[in-house]
């Protein structure tokens, strides 16, 4: 489990990680925290001839109110910064909640939001040491040319095992990209790709350089439920976000479900918005709503639990997570 011998370039600005980056192509690989990378290279899952380490650019960090009442969060702030953050308290408390369940205190500290936004897929048959790998001739996305979750395909299963990100597509939120031709921004919707291996929409020579939150989510009540082994460190197995904004009188105005871990990418619940809008709390549309979220999710044999029963969490976190929202949520 060594690391593999590579050159580290510590670059002070973003136009200099995005030129090593363009100039080393797939040879360089970022590395913020460094809570993913590293025990990924220990295991050989990469062997990069350059990694970007980008913590020393000042200009990634910072949490801010901008024109227009947007939030901006940069790529390195770190997930303890998010949770701790008076801004993020009071305006989104969705994300709060999920990022505080983010791994641990230690990797929480050390973890960023870009990282967090850009982790590698997870898979049973991936995230295992060189020996292992090799034993079994490696899986679609390493080493091999079978997929050992659903061997007959040509698909990679890989699982999207991140938290803050079900949480930000409940509000809206957007990247700040930035490249040799420029910045660009996209919203968090149009970055995951739901393929194992082509995980997000970013080029070799792109990196994240901040997200934004629109100013029309402030407010939104929201919660985020996950399933893991052990609460204390876990990946999510499964996880739900909910947003919500209900009137006075109990009506919900607007409402995004986002689920987690049980597809190669996070996704919204399409059918969440146009049901819940407009409509009074019922169990029996929340019931509904539960369904639309197992039909989104996809689990495989990807992890230690079974597709069984992660499908029916989330069936179970979306019901509880739209009930605590509506009674917490009235203006
Ligand atoms: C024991 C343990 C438990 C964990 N549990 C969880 C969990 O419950 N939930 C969860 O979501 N995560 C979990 N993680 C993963 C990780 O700690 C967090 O996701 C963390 O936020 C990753 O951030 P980082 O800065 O350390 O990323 P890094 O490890 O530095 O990078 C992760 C990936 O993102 C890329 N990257 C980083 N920054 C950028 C950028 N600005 N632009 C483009 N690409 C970038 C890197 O190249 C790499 O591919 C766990 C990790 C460990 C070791």
């Amino acid at each position: 489990m060594t690391m593999p011998a590579c050159r580290v370039a510590r670059p002070k600005t973003v136009e200099e990680a995005v030129r090593i980056l363009a100039d080393s192509g797939p040879e360089a690989m970022i590395i913020a925290g460094g809570t993913d990378v590293v025990p990924n290279l220990q295991m050989k899952l990469f062997t990069p001839r350059v990694l970007v380490d980008i913590k020393p650019i000042r200009a990634l960090a910072g949490i801010t109110m901008v024109a227009g009442g947007a939030l901006r969060i940069g790529a390195l702030n770190t997930l303890t910064e998010i949770v701790d953050s008076p801004l993020v308290q009071s305006n989104y408390p969705v994300l709060v909640s999920a990022v505080a369940t983010i791994a641990g205190p230690l990797q929480r500290n050390m973890g960023t939001l870009g990282g967090n936004l850009c982790l590698e897929t997870r898979c049973l048959w991936y995230n295992q040491s060189y020996f292992w790998r090799k034993a079994l001739g490696g899986c679609l996305k390493k080493e091999g040319d079978v997929c050992h979750v659903a061997p007959g395909g040509a698909r990679c299963w890989a699982v999207w095992s991140g938290d803050s990100a079900p949480a930000l597509l409940t509000l809206d939120a957007e990247m700040e990209i930035a490249g040799p031709r420029g910045s660009r921004r996209l919203p968090l919707a149009k970055f995951y790709r739901n393929d194992g291996i082509y995980r997000v929409a970013l080029g070799r020579d792109e990196m994240v350089t901040a997200v934004f939150l629109p100013a029309r989510t402030v407010g939104r009540r929201g919660l985020y439920h996950k399933l893991r082994i052990r609460d204390s460190i876990d990946y999510p197995l499964a996880g739900v976000a909910v947003a919500l904004e209900v009137d006075r009188n109990g009506v919900c105005r607007e409402a995004r479900v986002a689920v987690t871990a049980v597809n190669p990418a996070p996704l919204l619940v399409n059918e969440a918005s146009e049901w819940l809008v407009g409509q009074k709390y019922s169990p029996e549309l929340v019931e509904r709503v539960a369904q639309a979220a197992i039909r989104t999710g996809k689990p495989l044999t990807t992890s230690a639990s079974t597709p069984v029963y992660r499908r029916d969490m989330l069936r179970v976190f979306t019901r509880r997570a739209l009930e605590e929202a509506w009674k917490n949520g009235r203006d």
